[in-house]
């Protein structure tokens, strides 16, 4: 009972002892910091932007995978971005563009909320033109606003048949000569 007694009382002055050591740590840590203690005074938490710390893309290591880029211009449209994107993050709709040698790209998003910046489809775009920025600050406050899009937009009903017109009269020139 005695035994008893003194155990708990024991574990309670060690309690007591843990939390003062815990509440001194933390104040060796916080007033420096509050109170500009000088050489004490180390930063713990970085704002954002720090105005003195604050990385920028020339700070990233040299292949470092930012945000990704894509010139329409030089897309051709083969899909092979996405079919092997992991994460089916991207969207390509294309159709026969003005003449048989160009695709027009009407659709080509890129949803950064599903990204997970493997490179995949960086690697597989023959044309080289799916790119990685080194733009890494993506921060959105709706998912929606987290899609990119590099397409060049639907074409109308009125433009698909006279770029049908077109290629065919194309094709008629080829025959003859
Ligand atoms: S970096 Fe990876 S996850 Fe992101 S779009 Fe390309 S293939 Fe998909
Ligand atoms: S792999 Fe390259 S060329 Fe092909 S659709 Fe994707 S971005 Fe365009």
């Amino acid at each position: 009972m005695r035994i008893s007694v003194f155990s708990n009382i024991a574990s309670y002055i060690r309690s007591v002892f843990r939390g003062a050591w815990s509440i001194a740590e933390s104040c060796t840590t916080a007033f420096p910091y509050i109170l500009r203690w000088g050489e004490l005074r180390k930063e713990i938490t970085e704002g954002y932007p720090d105005p003195v710390s604050s990385k920028t893309a020339d700070d990233l290591p040299p292949r470092s995978r930012g945000l990704l880029f894509n010139d329409i211009d030089r897309c051709t449209g083969c899909k092979e971005c996405e079919k092997i994107c992991p994460a089916q993050c991207i969207r390509v709709e294309e159709e026969p563009g003005a003449n048989n040698s160009k695709i027009w790209v009407s659709v080509y998003d890129v949803d950064f909320s599903r990204c997970i910046f493997c490179g995949l489809c960086v690697e597989v775009c023959q044309p080289a033109s799916l790119v990685h920025t080194r733009q890494y600050e993506g921060a959105a406050y709706h998912l929606t606003d987290l899609i990119a899009s590099f397409g060049r937009g639907q074409i109308t009903a009125e433009q698909r048949a006279s770029w049908a017109a077109l290629r065919q009269m194309s094709e008629s020139d080829e025959v003859t000569l």
